[in-house]
């Protein structure tokens, strides 16, 4: 078991990479400025250069040429990173996340209180 204080792995980066795209893309405006819609562009087009797992950046890079971000609205954008982060899953094995549970998981919890 890795301990806290030990510099993130690829699967711990990823996690917190994922906590932070989902949760900023959950509280993406309905309606962005141009200036919101260029910073979210930026900085989903600055991971392929930046982003410390080689692999994972080359294959989003690659990703982003076949399907670009949607930065239009919060549910363009929310529905976008959810197909994306999927593909990924898919790539990985992992289960598929209902993209209609986004908001639950990122944003507001269960509706049974237990994340308050
Ligand atoms: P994660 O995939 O990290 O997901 C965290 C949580 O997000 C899940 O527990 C679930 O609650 C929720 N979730 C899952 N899917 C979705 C979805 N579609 N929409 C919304 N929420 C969801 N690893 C590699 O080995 N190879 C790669 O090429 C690779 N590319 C990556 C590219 C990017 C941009 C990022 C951020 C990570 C990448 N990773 C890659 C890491 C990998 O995606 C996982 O983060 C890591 O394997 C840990 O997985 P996990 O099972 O803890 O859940």
């Amino acid at each position: 078991l890795r301990r806290a204080h030990c510099p993130p792995d690829s699967e711990a980066l990823g996690r917190a990479t994922w906590t932070f795209l989902h949760t900023t893309a959950a509280y993406y405006p309905e309606r962005p400025s141009p200036t919101q819609r260029a910073h979210m562009l930026q900085l989903l087009h600055a991971l392929p250069t930046l982003y410390p797992c080689g692999h994972c950046a080359d294959d989003l890079g690659e990703r982003i040429r076949s399907h670009p971000p949607e930065v239009g609205s919060r549910a363009a954008l929310g529905a976008w990173l959810c197909a994306t982060h999927n593909e990924v899953n898919a790539l990985l094995g992992k289960p598929t996340f209902d993209c209609a549970r986004v908001d639950e998981r990122w944003k507001d919890g269960p509706k049974d209180g237990s994340c308050d």
